[in-house]
């Protein structure tokens, strides 16, 4: 038997980690099985299905490596055929027309919920005499069996058993004719040969009626994993509007592929005490055993330290390649500065993302001409500023040793000559060089800047300010 997994998203909204760990796991179980994964865009819901969505879920699947074998499938390109089946349905009898308006459905549902009974539809049109004829408009419903059990063996949950006589006569297509999700995606799983149904477990309740319908068109029932919620820090469930939550928001901020799936993969799945998986040790580990049937809660901090893990085990090329992404988004050009290797090697150990990096890289390849000074500048104009930097100057002028540990020397002399705070001589250092008040060591800007370009921006922030007093 060919293993044949599915990720069927429906696109209403931005991949989010819970999504995307259902695709990861069904991946994953495919590549552990050599078998098959497909791909489905679940959009017969015409109001909520959007394609800048769709375009997210290839999107965020690709940036993640996560290909498929199969598809992408959309349903809205199946209408008319799920349409044709559903009237084979109707022809057999295991399903019927029911013409009841919301009206009617509401008084139903008021009247069992006042007999503490479930409000389920009754199947009063059930029994509709076969000739009976109307302009109303209808749903089509399924006929559910009315006794016995359906069962399934969940494999993370076990066995789930629930009473026939608990379910609903689903509608299987509306009064619109479009055909409902329940339906569709058995008509799917049946087309696509599905072995495996790996989802989340919202679907949970889906899954008894399905497997009804399953068992009417006398199709194979494929086995079943539903996956708990992955909810946010304040133990809400993620919500594809989220931005906070959307995966590529991710890429955008420099986090690494591999770290989000790594980091994904550990969400609610375990392998003794390990932590970080690469692909290949993911595919071999990976069970449905080691799956918690509890919920996992989002951890940013956590995804913070996968990511610097796998920033610095990666090949500093690609960083690099990512680096020159990011110059290029931000008009810059590399060439103006320091060696971009040199500069990386240094800064890549201290960095969580890839827009750390570039924060803390960013100032050595902004033009002299190009700083941008802060509006709390104007009370660092003085004297005693002018003082801090014309001493500096004239030290940095005469150093011939160009090392960190002397540079941060002279920047300690000089606060204790003047009687300035370490702190007070600093912040005009900063904004001199770089037009920053925050920033990582100065000892380490003035080194990678060089002894040029640190002088030549000190002299036109002196100039500056001696225009400014007159001088
Ligand atoms: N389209 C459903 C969703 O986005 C998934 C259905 C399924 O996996 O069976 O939640």
């Amino acid at each position: 038997m060919i293993i044949k997994t599915r990720f069927a998203p429906s696109p209403t909204g931005n991949l989010h980690f819970g999504n995307i760990r259902t695709a990861l796991y069904s991946w994953l179980y495919a590549k552990k099985n050599n078998g098959i994964f497909v791909l489905r865009i679940e959009d017969t819901d015409q109001n909520r299905s959007k394609s800048i969505f769709s375009k997210n879920i290839f999107d965020t699947l690709k940036w993640l490596n996560l290909n498929w074998n199969e598809g992408p499938f959309f349903q809205s390109k199946k209408i008319k055929y799920y349409q044709e089946i559903i009237s084979y349905m109707l022809k057999k009898g295991f399903a019927y027309k029911c013409y009841c308006n919301n009206d009617v459905l509401l008084t139903m549902k008021k009247k069992k919920i006042s007999k503490k009974e479930k409000p389920r539809y009754d199947g009063r049109c059930r029994n509709l005499d076969k000739n009976f004829h109307s302009l109303n408009k209808y749903v089509i419903r399924f006929k559910n069996p009315m006794n016995g059990i359906v069962s399934f063996n969940d494999m993370i949950r076990g066995n789930i058993k629930i009473n026939n006589s608990e379910l609903d006569d689903l509608i299987i297509q509306r009064a619109n004719g479009i055909p409902t999700y329940n339906f569709c995606v058995v008509i799917d799983d049946i087309d696509s040969n599905i072995t495996h149904v790996i989802r989340g477990e919202d679907h949970i309740n889906n899954t008894p009626r399905q497997i009804n319908i399953l068992k009417v068109l006398q199709a194979k029932i494929p086995s079943y994993a539903h996956l708990s919620m992955v909810m946010n820090s304040n133990k809400k469930n993620f919500s594809k509007r989220d931005n906070s939550t959307k995966i590529l928001t991710y890429k955008k901020l420099g986090y690494l592929p591999e770290a989000i799936l790594n980091y994904i993969v550990r969400l609610g799945w375990s392998h003794g005490n390990q932590e970080i998986f690469s692909i290949k040790e993911m595919i071999q580990f990976f069970n449905f055993k080691s799956i918690t049937k509890s919920s996992s809660i989002f951890d940013l901090n956590k995804l913070l330290w996968i990511n610097k893990h796998y920033m610095n085990i990666s090949n500093q090329k690609y960083i690099k390649e990512i680096i020159f992404y990011y110059f290029k988004k931000n008009n810059l050009d590399y060439k103006f500065g320091p060696n971009l290797d040199k500069i990386i090697e240094n800064f890549l150990p201290h960095s969580y993302t890839i827009q750390d990096l570039f924060n803390s890289i960013v100032d050595f390849y902004i033009q002299d001409n190009n700083i941008m000074y802060p509006d709390c500048i104007n009370s660092y104009l003085n004297f005693d500023t002018l003082n801090i930097l014309e001493t500096i100057y004239k030290k940095i002028l005469i150093l011939k040793d160009w090392n960190l540990n002397v540079i941060l020397n002279i920047i300690k002399n000089v606060s204790l000559c003047l009687n300035v705070s370490l702190k007070n001589i600093i912040i005009p250092i900063r904004l001199a060089l770089i037009g920053k008040i925050h920033s990582i060591g100065i000892n380490k800007i003035i080194y990678f800047l060089g002894k040029k370009k640190s002088l030549l921006r000190l002299n036109k922030f002196i100039e500056h300010i001696k225009m400014l007093l007159f001088l």
